[in-house]
């Protein structure tokens, strides 16, 4: 991480004094032991405690206090529910963590426009409960949903189990507001469904909280499908469960998700919830098809045919709504799930083609045998992103450093194969210094300078995303000719 900026640390009380004017009453936090529950996110293995927390409750306020940071050189982290698996969150030891848990309503339904306009506290199954009764809901659907805000969701370009055929966040976003670091206030997008000139609706998606702060969201609303209902599929391999999926897809069939559990995520995720998987098979697909019912009976059929094809040996489709729901349940929970039979997981996220799932998880066993560690698969295999949970105990030797190895040699695999690094947790810290692994020094100072044109003094949450010069240096992709450095301009942290 960036190292902290002494000078600031040592006027630590004149700058909580001057927030404490900005947001008075409890949105400013100092003491240590309140800090803790900010000093991680989902990403656990790593811990920092912020310089102070404040959580404004208006975005007047979240303007001065970046207007504030902007003028004193002071670093921001967004933050919205914390649970980030990249370590998008993570605070800095001499930085502010700007949280946005306050802004929590719902601004605005608009059932003829189809759209909910919401603060980027609200969580994102908040959206769907607000506009259920009607028969809407948003289809984005992180496992996360009943903690992850909608801002967290823009700044990570979340997806979900629906996101293979209603898309990902930045599908399902029209419009946001957003505080830059000098305080202005922007708009970009709205009810609309296209804007004029360069898509900054699209860059802002996945910006992982490094070009502004998101203050509002609005979002597309779905039509609740006429019929829902999913199918469990189990095989005696992953190879064949991985097949299936490919070739569902290749015949030209789009579920509304496929997702794919290996056997330790199966037992896992059934003694966590009693979803009703089977135990005795190696791979489990959960395919849901939905539109309407006869056309959802025609393609089930048409998935049964293709995993018989593919060797399936077991079958069971949804009775109810409430079965459906349980099959969901298991998988929802699967994280957790894993999380009881381990003492720590790393949750890793790459995107592959999909015809490539059965080479990788097979090299992915060998890998597993080779760094002594438990792996448990649990993933979007429909869209090809992959979430390896990889089983460790950080208090057991080098145990941490085996996960952290065999998570970067998961990530190189899946751009070795035509894939990248992120489905859809984002960079974060966590995959940072492997950015070299996919882009060349070209590629990184073109995205760093988008970074400049935002925030030219680094100063929100730096160390996130973009591999440090020493790293860079480290990985041969930073050219240094005849004592110059290319673009000596873009700050390096
Ligand atoms: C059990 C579990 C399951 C998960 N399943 C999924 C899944 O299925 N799909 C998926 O995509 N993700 C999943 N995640 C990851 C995580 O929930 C998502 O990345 C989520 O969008 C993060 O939202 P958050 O509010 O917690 O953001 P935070 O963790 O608080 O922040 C994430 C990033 O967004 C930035 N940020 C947050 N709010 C704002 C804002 N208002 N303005 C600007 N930047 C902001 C932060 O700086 C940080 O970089 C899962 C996590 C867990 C713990």
């Amino acid at each position: 991480m960036p190292e902290p900026k002494r000078d600031i640390l040592a006027r630590k009380d004149e700058i909580v004094a001057r927030l404490r004017d900005i947001v008075p009453g409890e949105g400013v936090i100092v003491r240590e032991e309140e800090l803790r529950a900010y000093e991680t996110d989902g990403l656990t293995a790593y811990r920092q405690s912020p310089m102070v927390v404040v959580l404004p409750s208006t975005v007047e306020q979240v303007s001065k206090v970046m207007a504030y940071c902007h003028e004193q050189g002071i670093r921001v982290v967004p933050r919205g529910a914390g649970t980030s698996l990249s370590g998008g969150a993570l605070p800095l030891e001499d930085g502010i963590l700007l949280g946005l848990g306050k802004f929590n309503r719902i601004l605005e339904i608009d059932y003829e426009n189809r759209c909910v306009v919401a603060q980027p506290g609200v969580t994102n199954l908040g959206i769907t409960k607000a506009v259920e009764h009607e028969g809407f809901y948003y289809a984005p659907d992180p496992s996360s949903q009943i903690a992850c805000s909608i801002g967290g969701n823009v700044a990570e370009n979340s997806g979900g189990v629906h996101c293979l055929k209603y898309g990902l966040t930045t599908n399902n976003v029209l419009g946001v507001e957003m505080v830059l670091i000098d305080g202005t206030v922007v708009r970009l997008g709205g009810k609309h469904l296209d804007s004029d000139g360069y898509d900054m609706l699209g860059l802002i998606n996945g910006s992982e909280g490094l070009l502004g702060v998101v203050t509002e969201v609005t979002v597309r609303i779905l039509k609740s499908p006429e019929t829902a209902r999913a199918v469990l599929v189990g095989f005696p391999s992953n190879e064949q469960a991985g097949d299936t999926v490919a070739a569902i897809i290749s015949s030209g069939i789009v579920p509304a998700g496929v997702e794919m559990m290996d056997k330790p995520a199966i037992h896992a995720a059934e003694d966590f919830v009693q979803a009703g998987y089977p135990l005795d098979v190696e791979a489990l697909l959960i395919c849901e098809l939905d539109g309407p019912e006869a056309e959802v009976d025609e393609l089930l059929a048409r998935v049964s045919r293709l995993a018989e094809e593919n060797g399936a040996t077991y079958e069971r489709v949804s009775k109810d709504e409430e079965e459906r729901a349980r099959f969901w349940a298991g998988r929802k929970a699967a994280f957790p799930a894993v999380g009881r039979v381990t003492p720590d997981y790393y949750c890793m996220d790459g995107t592959i083609p999909r015809h490539r799932l059965a080479h990788v998880l097979g090299r992915m066993r060998e890998m597993s045998e080779h760094y002594g560690l438990r792996v448990a698969n649990v993933f979007h295999a429909g869209d090809g992103n992959l979430h390896p949970l990889i089983m460790y105990d950080a208090n057991e030797g080098d145990q941490l450093e085996r996960a952290e190895n065999f998570g970067a040699d998961i990530l190189k695999l899946c751009v070795e194969v035509g894939g990248v690094l992120t489905g859809e947790h984002g960079v974060g810290v966590e995959k940072r210094d492997l950015m070299g692994t996919m882009f060349n020094e070209v590629d990184l100072n073109t995205q760093q300078r988008v970074k400049c044109a935002f925030d030219p003094n680094g100063l929100l949450n730096p160390g996130k995303v973009f591999p440090t010069l020493h790293r860079c240096a480290e990985l041969g992709r930073m050219h240094i000719s005849r004592g110059k450095m290319p673009f000596p301009d873009l700050p390096r942290f």
